[in-house]
Parts: structure tokens; C-alpha cells; sequence
């Protein structure tokens, strides 16, 4: 019995990980700095969650349409590709078989087997190996926008919810304090952990996430501020 050895390979993830990865971080980012803002600005403590629950649910919104937006208009060019390609198998079957032979030549094949071997895939499934060899567009890779936007969608209010969680349940006085101390924990536990399911290194991963975190932080407890001092 052929003992057949499956390997799974990070490109299968890379689809729904790279959206929910930038989704929990804009939503930790974003609900976070929008909550210190608000109690920067002297906000009270219903002031500071109807805003970061507003932030929720406003960012989730943006996120899913714009992530449905800029994946579907992949995916329209990727279908206006085979659309094309079909055209060209049907009007040009000898053209496309020597394209075929020429990218397996320049992937190493010898012009013979090249040849051979475009052939085979073409009598096999000729869209399919042009898909694949000439426009890189296979099942793994090909553009799911609902997908993407719900995951999108989704990720955004899991990341919102942690600062938001905070916020809710700490006294105003301890409030900043804790959600700015609680999301840098988030935010580096979220980039070393995107960073490890990627293969990358986890540390400059969480250093990564953790740097812009502090910098939108402090930036809009400086506006806040600024708008405190003014409304006292
Ligand atoms: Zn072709």
C-alpha cells in the first residue's frame, strides 16, 4: 500500500489568517486609543463605553465592507482572467499548449518533457493547469470575499471587545491605566502568535504590534487631553 505523506503548508492559512490577524489588531488598536481618548477628555464612565462600543461596532462595519470591497474586485479580475484564458484555449489551443511548454521550460523541465507534460495536463484539465501555471490563481489562493468580510467582521469586535471588557468593568479612576497596561499584553500576545503561525519570529512580531499600539495610545490620550484641559 503507497504510504502517501500529507504535509499542510502555511499558504493554506494565509487567506483567513492574514484578515483576522489585521482585524483583532485594528480592533484592539482602535477601541483601545478611542477609550483613552474619551477618559483623557475627562469623559465619564458611560461616555467612555457607549464610545467604545460605537467604535466596535462602526470599525467591525468598516472592516467587513472593506474587506468585501477590495477582495471582490480580486475577484472580479480573477474571473475576467479565466473568462480571457478560456477564449484564448478555445481560439488558440496550439498558442496556449507552446505558452504552457515555455513556463514549464523556464520552471527547469527539459524542452522535451516540458512539452510532454503540458500535454498531459492539458488533455487532463487544460483551464485548470493555465489557472494554476499562468495566472496563479488556484482553489487555495482564489478570492472569497464573504468570507474574508465576515472573518474581517469578526475579528475586529473579538480584538474591540477586550479593551472595551476593560473598560466596563474597572473603576473610571484605575480605567486608563488598565486598558492601556491590558492591551499591550493583547496586542503582544496577538503579534507573537500571528508571527508563529506564520513561521516568522515571535518577538519582533510582538515588538511590531506593540510599537504602533503605544503610538496610537499615547497619541489620542494626547488629543484628549488637549480637549479636556479646554472643555474644564
Ligand atoms: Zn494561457
Amino acid at each position: 500500500m503507497s504510504h502517501r505523506h500529507f504535509e499542510r503548508h502555511k499558504t493554506e492559512h494565509i487567506g483567513w489568517l492574514r484578515a483576522a490577524v489585521l482585524g483583532a489588531n485594528d480592533g484592539i488598536v482602535s477601541t483601545a486609543s478611542l477609550i483613552l481618548g474619551v477618559a483623557a477628555a475627562n469623559g465619564s464612565k458611560e461616555a467612555i463605553v457607549v464610545a467604545g462600543v460605537a467604535g466596535l461596532v462602526a470599525g467591525a462595519m468598516s472592516m467587513a465592507a472593506g474587506e468585501y470591497v477590495s477582495v471582490h474586485s480580486q475577484a472580479d479580475t480573477e474571473k475576467a482572467d479565466i473568462a480571457k484564458e478560456t477564449w484564448e484555449l478555445a481560439n488558440d489551443p496550439e498558442g496556449e499548449l507552446k505558452e504552457l511548454t515555455a513556463i514549464y521550460v523556464h520552471r527547469g523541465l527539459a524542452p522535451d518533457l516540458a512539452r510532454q507534460v503540458a500535454v498531459q495536463l492539458t488533455a487532463h484539465d487544460a483551464l485548470g493547469a493555465h489557472a494554476r501555471d499562468e495566472l496563479g490563481i488556484s482553489s487555495v489562493l482564489s478570492a472569497r470575499p464573504v468570507q474574508a468580510a465576515l472573518s474581517s467582521a469578526a475579528s475586529f469586535a473579538v480584538g474591540a471587545a477586550l479593551p472595551l471588557f476593560i473598560a466596563w468593568t474597572i473603576p473610571l479612576a484605575q480605567l486608563p491605566a488598565w486598558v492601556a497596561g491590558s492591551t499591550m499584553v493583547f496586542l503582544a500576545s496577538l503579534g507573537a502568535v500571528a508571527a508563529r503561525t506564520g513561521g516568522a519570529n515571535m518577538w519582533l512580531g510582538a515588538w511590531r504590534v506593540l510599537f504602533w499600539g503605544a503610538l496610537a495610545m499615547a497619541a489620542t490620550w494626547a488629543v484628549g487631553s488637549a480637549f479636556g484641559v479646554s472643555t474644564a
